[in-house]
């Protein structure tokens, strides 16, 4: 058997917390040859609800789960750490204002940023989670300058997921059929899901939809407003499907994607498809050897190349934002 993987989770506590757990230690996250050893980071008061969540972890007898710690320090939690899933965030309450927002998630990401940057291992891999995860990821990620940028990624695989389901059930095939989905920008309601390139059972899916006002009126906001139609439904937001999300995105980035397929990440932009360089947007990713890559050369439509602008420019004011804060 292999040295165990350490895998820090903050905000363990919490609902996506509680659905995420149990199937990284179930052996989802990683493969189910690879033990893992959990270091969940809370802050103090959640440490008595996270050490409760320990002991059903115990009650599973997962024979891959060589160890769980609890932590409120972030020097600490990431001690060691292989993989940060960095869910815990500041949520958006009534009346708050962006500058409240950012500067109260600058408070958890800077610091976060800079534990991961003096005490996680050298092959760290971060995925954030809590929002606003791609700027709260910059955050983490310009606090952590001697890891590589690109070990810094925000999770639009839950937006890719929903995309990915509402297409199977508009042309009533599998999911399994669905290539080169794109999820583009930031992960909020300008988010731009895109099907132009996307393939079913080989096949342009835009041809075979042929419905640009289902595309425009129906596809693109029910995948962006999800989150909210979930909230509604259930009087709570979605924890298993984010959780899941999350193990999807660490095991594609270190399984790998599959031959012509792609799947949608946020990453740190190279300049590609005219997105600045250096903010974190999501893109068509492909995954090899445990990194991610940008697909490259296509061709983006009018009515892609609006959408994707729409998106890239709150990114582009929000990290403008948290600069202005100082936090970046
Ligand atoms: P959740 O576990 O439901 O959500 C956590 C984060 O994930 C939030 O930022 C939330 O954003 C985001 N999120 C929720 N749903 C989705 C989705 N569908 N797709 C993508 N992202 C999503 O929150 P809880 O309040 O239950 O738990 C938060 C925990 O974090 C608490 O236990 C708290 O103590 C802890 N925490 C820990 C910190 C630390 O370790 N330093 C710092 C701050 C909090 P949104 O708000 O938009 O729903």
């Amino acid at each position: 058997t292999s040295t165990p993987v350490n895998v820090t989770v903050t905000g363990a506590a919490g609902q996506i917390g509680y659905a995420l757990l149990f199937r990284i230690a179930s052996g989802h996250l990683l493969g189910p040859d690879v033990p893992v050893k959990l270091r969940l980071l809370e802050i103090p008061q959640g440490v008595k609800a996270a050490e409760g969540t320990a002991m059903e972890l115990d009650d599973c007898a997962f024979p891959l789960l060589a160890g769980i710690d609890i932590f409120d320090d972030p020097n600490k939690g990431f001690e060691g750490a292989n993989v940060g899933l960095l869910v815990g965030a500041r949520p958006r309450t009534a009346g708050m204002e962006r500058g409240d927002l950012l500067s109260a998630n600058g408070g958890i990401f800077g610091p976060q940023g800079k534990a991961i940057n003096d005490n996680a291992a050298d092959d760290i891999r971060v995925l954030v989670v809590g929002n606003p995860a791609n700027t709260n990821a910059l955050i983490a990620q310009r606090n952590a300058p001697d890891v590589p940028a690109d070990r810094f990624t925000a999770m639009t695989r839950l937006d890719h997921n929903r995309a990915v389901a509402q297409l199977s059930k508009k042309l009533g095939v599998s999911v399994s059929e669905i290539k080169k989905l794109t999820i583009w920008g930031n992960h909020s309601a300008t988010q731009y899901p895109d099907v132009f390139h996307a393939e079913v059972n080989g096949e342009n899916a835009a041809k075979a939809i042929s419905d640009d006002a289902w595309l425009s009126d129906f596809f693109i906001p029910t995948v962006a407003k999800r989150g909210a139609a979930i909230i509604d439904a259930r009087g709570a937001s979605s924890a298993a499907s984010a959780a899941n999300a999350a193990i999807d995105h660490v095991f594609t980035w270190t399984n790998g994607t599959a031959e012509g397929d792609w799947t949608s990440a946020g990453v740190v932009s190279d300049g590609s498809y005219g997105v600045p360089e250096g903010i974190i947007s999501s893109f068509p990713v492909t995954a090899k050897d445990g990194r991610f890559e940008i697909v490259q050369g296509l061709d983006i439509n009018d009515f892609s190349r609006a959408r994707i602008d729409a998106s890239v420019a709150e990114l582009i004011e929000e990290r403008d934002a948290v600069a202005g804060l100082g936090l970046i």
